[in-house]
């Protein structure tokens, strides 16, 4: 396990971009994919990490009705 790589959200959707899986709490206040560095909305420090997941899932379901 290498310490620098947040925990796993378990909930969130799979990427859309690269299709990874691998989505952690980044460094700071969102939700990010390990593999190619998209990130979800930011929040502020307090929020939840399921709040991060809701955030990235909704994101991921506005970008996969909005087109390629
Ligand atoms: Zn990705």
């Amino acid at each position: 396990m290498d310490p620098a790589v947040s925990t796993t959200l378990p909930s969130a959707l799979p990427c859309p971009f690269c299709g990874s899986s691998r989505i952690v709490k980044g460094e700071r206040y969102f939700a990010m994919c390990v593999d190619c560095g998209a990130t979800g909305p930011e929040r502020n420090s307090d929020a939840s990490q399921r709040k991060f997941t809701a955030d990235w899932n909704t994101r991921i379901n506005q970008a996969s009705t909005s087109g390629h």
